[in-house]
């Protein structure tokens, strides 16, 4: 079964039409993929709030519903706000058939095997499936349609002319805020603004959390291909990816070997509900 205060992806796509729900597109397995938006729908000033590009990382998806909930109580009035709370639905729904048949099961990537966190287009590097294990990045930048989907519409509002200044991305777990860059050593040329924005959410927060950039984190350790370099470099978005929770294991030796309960956490709503509320006024571009 699904643990208590998890949603599956009925319950996702239901709650999602708290805001205009848009279909962005499809994924692999054409499983549509909603955002919830929230504001006027041609205001100057964008954000996008995306969770879920990895399978198993629920809690972000949570803290993303909890973050479209508080929306809707008080839409924003001078900017449009997406919340895309799941990027990758198929991944989703596998997981949530495998709580259901009990079974104890790692995934994170789309239905192609490809890591939707190393597909985008800045700091893309090509690597051969065999070399890259779970964290394979496709066959090219943009090449998965998950990717691809939320892309086009964040290129159709700077076309318009419109500015997607602030971008969220919602992972599991570590309890980390973590900013650009993942591809490079160097430090960002916005860092101090981007550090700035991150410690005001940091200091909303009840539990602990610490800054870093994400090549320094575990010096050597690069990460390429992922979506807070993309949205800082192509479109200027203040960027931010929050590692929630820390996990869920407990004394019960079963936790240990339930992939599960290695990323989400118990009582679900209580995490996400503190998140939410540190992070709203980072969502509203504060
Ligand atoms: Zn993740």
């Amino acid at each position: 079964m699904i643990p208590p205060g998890y949603r599956g992806h009925r319950e996702v796509l239901a709650a999602l039409q708290r805001g205009s729900a848009v279909e962005l597109g499809q994924s692999v397995e054409q499983t549509p993929i909603v955002a919830a938006t929230f504001g006027p729908a041609l205001a100057t000033r964008v954000s996008v709030v995306i969770a879920g590009l990895h399978a198993i990382e629920w809690i972000g998806v949570e803290t993303a519903l909890a973050l479209a909930e508080r929306l809707a109580a008080a839409p924003p009035t001078d900017r449009k706000i997406y919340v895309v709370a799941l990027a990758n639905p198929d991944g989703y729904r596998r997981i949530e058939s495998d709580l259901w048949a009990g079974r104890r099961r790692f995934r994170r990537g789309n239905t192609n095997g490809v890591d939707l966190n190393r597909n985008w287009p800045t700091g893309f590097l090509p690597r051969p499936k065999w070399l890259s294990g779970i964290n394979w990045p496709g066959s090219g930048p943009c090449s998965e349609p998950e990717v691809a989907a939320i892309v086009r519409v964040l290129d159709g509002e700077t076309a318009r002319g419109a500015v997607v200044d602030t971008a969220l991305s919602l992972h599991s777990f570590g309890r980390k805020l973590l900013i650009p860059y993942g591809a490079r050593f160097r430090r960002p040329a916005r860092y101090a603004e981007l550090y700035e924005r991150a410690r005001r959410v940091r200091d909303r927060l009840v539990d602990r959390y610490s800054i870093d950039q994400v090549s320094r984190w575990l010096p050597g350790a690069f990460v390429y291909g992922m979506e807070i370099d993309d949205l800082h470099d192509r479109y200027g978005a203040c960027a931010l990816l929050v590692e929630c929770a820390f996990g869920g294991l407990t004394l019960d030796p079963a936790s240990w070997t339930t992939p599960f309960h290695w990323y989400n956490p118990r009582r679900p709503s209580q995490v996400a509900a503190d998140l939410a509320r540190a992070l709203e006024p980072f969502v509203r571009g504060a």
